[in-house]
């Protein structure tokens, strides 16, 4: 099963994205942790991806294409994979559709996840992630058990550079700009589930479980 998630920084798409994955036996991939990985190693593509990433904006669609058809060719994603945070415009949700055409292989569904904006900023700026793993946690709502390191892997945790109040801004600008003609790309598909991303996350999870069980 090939599942998309859409929705702004901060809908949960990368918790979400994980335990979906989990459930559905599935990798997990983002161009947003692989890409800071690529910046944490100083890689010719972290240089490259860096600055973008630290103002907030999008890293070019070539360069995140490129990545995305690497990953995608590997053995864990034979079977279906769930992407969070691509594609992210029409540019790059076109070149996923070419990539997957010269496989024979199709998007099932695409999760909408519309969060409002008072619980995005919430979210983002208590938003802790881990060094080691990529988990996610939140200084009030998911504190860890020990000051600032992970429960799963003892990485340290760190506030994203993106995470700050004014790179949120800029990164809800973004969105805003170019969702909503992917949204009505995957509509015209018939490919779009509407989920509310306000709910508890188990909520979530279970709507999107439900989902994906019809598709089957
Ligand atoms: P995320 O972890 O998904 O919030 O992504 C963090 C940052 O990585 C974004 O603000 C972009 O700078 C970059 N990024 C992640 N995914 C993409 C993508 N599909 N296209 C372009 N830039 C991306």
């Amino acid at each position: 099963m090939r599942i998309i998630l859409l929705g702004p920084p901060g809908a949960g798409k990368g918790t979400q994205a994980k335990t979906l994955a989990k459930s559905l036996k599935l990798p997990h991939i983002s161009t947003g942790d692989i890409l800071r990985q690529n910046v944490a190693q100083s890689s010719a593509l972290g240089k490259k991806a860096k600055d973008y990433m630290d103002k907030g904006l999008l890293v070019p669609d070539e360069l995140v294409t490129q990545m995305m058809e690497s990953r995608i060719a590997q053995p864990d994603a034979k079977n279906g994979f769930i992407l969070d945070g691509y594609p992210r415009n029409i540019g790059q949700a076109q070149a996923l559709d070419g990539l997957l055409k010269e496989l024979n292989l199709n998007i099932d569904i695409v999760f909408n996840l519309g969060a409002s904006e008072p619980v995005i900023i919430q979210r983002l700026s208590g938003r802790l992630t881990c060094g080691g793993c990529s988990a996610n946690y939140h200084i009030t709502n998911m504190p860890p058990k020990k000051d600032m390191l992970c429960d799963n892997c003892r990485g340290k945790l760190y506030q994203r550079t993106d995470d700050k109040k004014e790179t949120i801004k800029k990164r809800l600008e973004v969105y805003a700009q170019e969702s909503a003609a992917l949204i009505s790309y995957y509509e015209q598909k018939q490919k779009l589930q509407e989920i509310c991303a306000d709910q508890a996350q188990e909520i979530v999870l279970k709507e999107m479980l439900e989902a994906a069980s019809v598709k089957r």
